[in-house]
């Protein structure tokens, strides 16, 4: 890293600009060096996403799927060939350990490479065909279908500053596959990592013009920029969320919105899981690395651990012990194995959460005070311990179902029964992700049936996968992504339903040689 701070340029309307002055500093939360700055004042956004829409339009239009695909995979090429480049951005702008690294950067690539092999499947195909065809009335050769078609406007896509990497691509994937031109608008505070990814893009020609643009500072005017051919997806708080769902010009021209927001996501211990067991190995350790990895600051991780009232003792040792020789610090030390939170801001709202989960839990480990570390300066730093806390009563505790602590820190909730568990998992108003861990398969299945239907996502572990499965937290591009109510009742990925955002979907009504002449240019859904 330089020592003066770089000026990170917006990428619109095919070509690098700068805005005016500095509106946010971007700095390395170890030693508080500033890294770089970013501004959006003062650039033009009406432009560019009419450059977007015409430009990008015009040359993802003409591809089918599979050219798309293509195109998808060349941009993971890119971003493999430059991964080390990569890696000590995200460990000097977001505190990451390399394993929190790989998880951003490889997620990104993973996911769309993923999309690049759905594309090739899908072939030349340029539109997809979402139910077989139907009869409507007496006549055999009157039927309906119905297709969906690549929308013509613009994706803009708000992520949150935890994954620079993997959600810029997550979503850029989908999108660019289904034909829609992308507006990237990283959160400020870690902007780096997705302004070297895109400026390497970019450089190699990776994408036709304006089928990536990306804005580096404050959205501004964005929203009010939209028409109502566009789209928006967001990942962020809620309370942003609201402001995004709920923006005069987004509601006048019914864009399209979804939204990824924050989720108090539970993982739950069976009553029959033995302290011995291969279950309750993998619960206390999943929990463990939920709670650790990427220093707590991943939407899906384990915020409310429950657990059979009895066994909460053995659960708290079991958590604290690991947690306490969890080896905090500088994430360029290789014993390393969490670091920072990514600013100062973020470290005084992780202890005001603490704190106010700290009303009504006991603190096991941690707490609302930045630890001691070799070597660093905790005037300048933003480390949060890991921090258990554990609920002195189950019966009034609001904190624990409300507060999301976006950073190393759960809860445990001592249970009494499957309904008593089932109905305070839901106290969490609709979550990304739970985990159940367990020996009776019966229960795992009944508590699975349970907690649906306020759940995007359920892992459940049983012996037989025990060390085998992916992980409570990490986002596998086949499988939906997203969660009701508080978590912002939004879907993404989950294979080629994902594509189904940046598609307008129709029915066909026709003859039936009509509708199979419409149909020879579709590809199946199923
Ligand atoms: P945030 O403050 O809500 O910001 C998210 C994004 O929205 C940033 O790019 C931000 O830009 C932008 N933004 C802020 N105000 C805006 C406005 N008025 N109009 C349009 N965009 C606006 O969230 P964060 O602090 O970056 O992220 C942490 C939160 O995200 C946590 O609550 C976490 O649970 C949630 N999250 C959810 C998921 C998921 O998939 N469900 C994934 C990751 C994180 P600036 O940075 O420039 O202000």
């Amino acid at each position: 890293m330089s020592a003066t701070p770089e000026t990170l340029d917006s990428y619109l309307s095919g070509r690098w600009q700068r805005g005016q002055g500095i509106e946010s500093t971007l700095i390395d939360p170890v030693s508080g060096d500033e890294l770089a700055t970013v501004s959006a004042k003062g650039l033009d956004l009406n432009s560019a996403l009419e450059f977007a829409r015409r430009e990008g339009q015009r040359s993802l239009r003409n591809m089918n799927y599979a050219e798309r695909g293509k195109l998808v995979g060349a941009v993971a090429d890119v971003l493999t060939a430059n991964r080390a480049r990569y890696e000590a951005i995200a460990i000097a702008n977001s505190g990451n350990t390399k394993m929190d690294a790989a998880i951003d950067i490889d997620g990104g690539i993973g996911t769309l490479k993923y999309y690049a092999r759905l594309g090739a499947g899908l072939g030349e195909a340029r539109t997809l065909l979402d139910e077989k065809p139907v009869r409507l009335a007496k006549a055999e050769n009157y039927q309906a279908i119905h297709l969906m078609v690549p929308r013509r406007g613009v994706a803009v896509h708000i992520n949150a500053f935890n994954f620079p990497g993997w959600a810029l691509w997550e979503k850029a994937a989908v999108s660019l596959l289904a034909g829609v031109p992308v507006l990237a608008k990283p959160a400020s505070a870690t902007a780096l990592l997705a302004h070297a990814m895109i400026k390497d893009v970019i450089a190699a020609g990776a994408l036709p013009a304006g089928a990536l643009s990306l804005l580096c500072g404050s959205a501004g005017g964005l929203l009010e920029a939209l028409t109502s051919e566009d789209l928006v997806a967001f990942t962020g708080s809620a309370d942003t969320a609201v402001r995004v769902r709920g923006h005069p010009n987004v509601v006048a021209k019914n864009v399209p919105v979804n939204i990824e927001a924050d989720s108090i996501n539970a993982a739950l211990l069976a009553p029959d899981a033995s302290p011995a067991g291969a279950a309750f190995d993998a619960f206390v350790r999943e929990t463990v690395r939920e709670m650790t990895v990427k220093a707590g600051q991943k939407c899906t991780a384990i915020r409310r651990i429950f657990v059979p009232a009895e066994m909460a003792d053995a659960v708290a040792d079991a958590l604290s012990g690991k947690l306490k020789t969890t080896k905090v610090g500088d994430p360029r030390q290789a014993d390393t194995r969490m670091g920072p939170l990514v600013t100062r801001a973020q470290q005084a709202a992780a202890f005001e959460g603490i704190r106010r989960l700290a009303c009504e839990a006991a603190i096991v480990c941690g707490g609302a005070d930045a630890p001691e570390l070799d070597g660093i300066d905790k005037a300048k730093s933003a480390f949060v311990a890991p921090t258990l806390l554990r609920l002195k009563s189950t019966d009034n505790a609001r904190a624990v179902h409300e507060v999301e602590v976006f950073g190393p820190a759960a809860t445990i909730v001592p249970y009494r029964g499957e309904q008593d568990a089932a109905a305070l998992i839901a106290r969490g108003g609709g979550s990304l992700v739970a985990s159940v861990y367990g020996e009776d398969k019966d229960f795992l299945a009944r508590m699975v049936s349970e907690i649906a239907p306020s759940h995007g996502r359920i892992l459940a572990v049983d012996p037989a996968i025990a060390t085998a499965h992916t992980g409570h937290g990490i986002v596998m591009p086949q499988c939906n992504h997203g969660g009701p109510g508080r978590a912002g009742a939004g879907e993404e990925l989950g294979g080629l339903f994902g594509l189904r955002f940046y598609h307008q979907r129709l029915a066909v009504q026709g003859s039936s040689e009509l509708l199979a002449s419409l149909q020879a240019t579709a590809a199946s859904m199923h």
